[in-house]
């Protein structure tokens, strides 16, 4: 049956007319359902020739990650079907939480003999709830990339991350949700570390929209830092980054999903609900820290600086890799068992609202990457959307090349460190000098988890400008280390009054260990060991989020 309006929306609205068909299901043509496309919502009713049934079903479009049209395998069939891919936000079994449930709808649509225009408008309907579905999440944020059909993404696989599953959890998961999402991908699967790192260094970037992490913490690691290794790295740190979880260290998908707002889930769930805000490919500003390491060398971090018994149980608790996630909770368990002091010095800027302006400087710049086109969905620029988005292909050019030029006289490549002196003089005076020099940990974090079941830093955004430093003094007992690690799952570890512990937001911080021998850990990944600095650059990189 044609599609036509619907009797309950002819006043004035600004969501799109609705659109109405009566159709048969897929395998059962018996089985009659009216559907109505609302701006917002798909109404499944199915008819019945019984006396009122209740099986109306109302999906949100918000939670569609895409629908095709195509036609029935039979030929001597006219027929054309319509399916679209919803992830329903459910509550979970036995538990007060919900996770994204996988919903399929599909139709069956033999309205005339001409199977043309039965896929006609299978395809119209299709493209509409394509269409509506992607505007619902322009309403909510303005900043959206390109409608995924015209998305270029890469997809980074570590097969040996986690317990060696990322593959195929790829398989399983990711990739039929990206096919029902039509959002086209390259597969590229590490062979050794710091594979992806020089890849990423010299990349044609202006051939990717987008470069999505399938590993723990450690491959993005590598990204970012050859990303800001390229001569061009004002650019190409502007390029859409993406995480779903496939190793044992998923601090970032962890905190990416509980940015977008939903309760804790873990495992195959969090891979569901990061896969599914990729397909929605909302991208927002990330802030990168630039740590200097002893040797003078410099990397980015977009997670963690570590020393003491977190940088412990992190490397430790490889060789628990094989229970995945949990590897964290077996290797705190071991540490406290010998529990030690680590001495050192510790030094910070504090986090005060003048120098936090300071920092707004990486703000101004565009949220997208020169090179490339994006496009909001209404294919124009929109009220909120960026003037960089519109850029001519000229202005383009001209930009990258005085970038690269401007960079070329730089050494090492990316932003100065404006508030961090050479690491052999002393700190500014506007410095805190923490007076203790003993110490069980020291954690500068600037993401909300530091592990699935770590919600560590509570108060800490994406680009909140600020690095949420945690320390522990020596003295604090074993059990109330232990109360501090089991209170960090519900994130309530702030807030138990542990007389050891210090939370500040800090801009800068200087670490200079004492004992000759130690573990400094950057993003969960092992750096030289000795004094160090880290400075946080406001929302310099880029990341889909929700
Ligand atoms: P996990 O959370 O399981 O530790 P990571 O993504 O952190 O997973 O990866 C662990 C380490 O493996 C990182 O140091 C990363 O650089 C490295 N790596 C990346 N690709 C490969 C590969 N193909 N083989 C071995 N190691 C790799
Ligand atoms: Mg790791």
């Amino acid at each position: 049956m044609e599609p036509k309006r619907g009797p309950q929306d002819r006043g004035v609205d600004t969501s799109p007319v609705t659109l109405y068909g009566e159709f048969t299901a897929i395998g059962n043509r018996k089985v009659r359902y009216a559907v109505s496309l609302t701006g917002k919502e798909l109404i499944v009713q199915r008819l019945s020739s019984a006396p009122v049934q209740r099986n109306k079903v109302v999906l949100n479009l918000k939670d569609c990650v895409g629908s095709r049209a195509h036609r029935g395998e039979d030929n001597s069939d006219p027929a054309a079907y319509f399916t679209a891919y919803f992830y329903l936000l459910r509550k979970r079994w036995m538990s007060s939480g919900t996770s994204r449930q996988r919903v399929e709808q599909g139709f069956r649509l033999a309205a005339l003999q001409d199977p043309r225009y039965n896929l006609e408008e299978a395809e119209k309907w299709a493209r509409a709830v394509r269409e509506r579905s992607a505007r619902q999440q322009n309403l909510r944020d303005g900043l959206v990339m390109s409608e995924p059909s015209r998305r270029r993404m890469m997809i980074l696989v570590n097969p040996q991350s986690g317990r060696g599953q990322a593959l195929s959890l790829y398989n399983s998961h990711v990739q039929k949700m990206l096919q029902e999402a039509g959002l086209p991908h390259s597969l590229l699967i590490t062979e050794r570390q710091n594979h992806a790192r020089e890849l990423v260094r010299d990349m044609d970037l202006t051939q990717w929209d987008g470069l999505v992490i399938m590993s723990g913490d450690g491959l993005l690691f590598e990204v970012i830092n050859g990303l800001m290794e390229r001569p061009d790295w004002e650019e190409a740190i502007r390029t859409p980054l993406a995480i779903l979880p496939g190793g044992s260290g998923n601090a970032l998908a962890a905190s990416v999903h509980h940015y977008s707002g939903s309760t804790p889930v873990s495992s195959e769930e969090l891979l569901i609900s990061c896969g599914f805000l990729i397909c929605k490919g909302l991208v927002s500003r990330m802030d990168l820290v630039s740590i200097h390491l002893p040797s003078g060398s410099r990397v980015f971090s977009f997670l963690s600086l570590a020393w003491g018994f977190v940088a412990d149980v992190d490397i430790e608790s490889e060789k628990y890799r094989h229970v995945g996630a949990a590897r964290f909770t077996v290797g705190t368990l071991v540490r406290l068992a010998s529990l030690r002091v680590y001495r050192g010095r510790l030094s910070y800027l504090p986090a005060t609202l003048d120098n936090h302006k300071d920092q707004n400087h990486t703000q101004k710049t565009s949220l997208w990457p020169a090179s490339n086109l994006y496009s909001f969905s209404n294919d124009n620029c929109g009220p909120i959307s960026e003037q960089n988005s519109c850029h001519s292909n000229n202005s383009v050019k001209v930009r990258q090349r005085e970038n690269l030029q401007r960079n070329a006289n730089l050494t090492p490549p990316g932003p100065p460190d404006s508030l961090l002196p050479p690491l052999d003089q002393p700190v500014p005076s506007n410095w805190v000098v923490v007076p203790q020099e003993e110490f069980v940990l020291m954690l500068a974090i600037y993401q909300s988890h530091l592990a699935e079941d770590l919600f560590t830093a509570p108060d800490s955004t994406l680009d909140d400008g600020f690095i949420h430093l945690i320390y522990v003094k020596a003295g604090i007992s074993r059990a109330a280390l232990l109360k501090l690690f089991l209170a960090m799952e519900k994130g309530t570890h702030l807030t138990t009054n542990c007389p050891h512990l210090v939370y500040t937001k800090v801009h800068a911080l200087r670490l200079e260990p004492q004992s000759p021998k130690g573990i400094i850990t950057v993003d969960g990944e092992v750096v030289e060991y000795g004094p160090v600095q880290a400075e946080v650059h406001r929302g310099l990189a880029r990341l889909i989020t929700g």
